[in-house]
């Protein structure tokens, strides 16, 4: 189970961290994406052991390469692709606004009216 208190509280600037984190992406140039080769959990989410806790690799990535996560904010994949890494593809969001995103991207999944994501 990922805590998200301990995961606010990793030193991100941390070199090790950074080389760990790169050192297990495949790199696809067609959508940019950076796959987590990596442990995944269940929905395809990227783990990484780090301090002896589990991290979320979209969390430590946008932390990493981005900046701090505020508070209660959670990441979301805008190329709808859970094992990504790319911060470039990380936008820190609401878990409202995330909800609504996700929700939108189920309905054009499904093939449910044009819903505009
Ligand atoms: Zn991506």
């Amino acid at each position: 189970m990922i805590n998200k208190k301990h995961a606010k509280a990793v030193k991100v600037e941390d070199c090790e961290l950074v080389r760990r984190l790169v050192s297990r992406v495949a790199h696809n140039p067609q959508s940019g994406c950076w796959h987590w080769i990596g442990y995944k959990d269940s929905k395809g989410y990227g783990q990484l052991r780090w301090g002896n806790r589990m991290h979320w690799v979209h969390r430590l990535s946008y932390a990493a390469f981005v900046g701090p996560i505020g508070d209660k904010l959670q990441i979301d994949h805008t190329c709808c692709n859970p094992s990504c890494l790319n911060p470039k593809h990380l936008e820190a969001v609401t878990p409202a606004e995330n909800r609504k995103r996700q929700s939108k991207r189920a309905h054009y999944e499904r093939g449910d009216d044009d819903v505009p994501i």
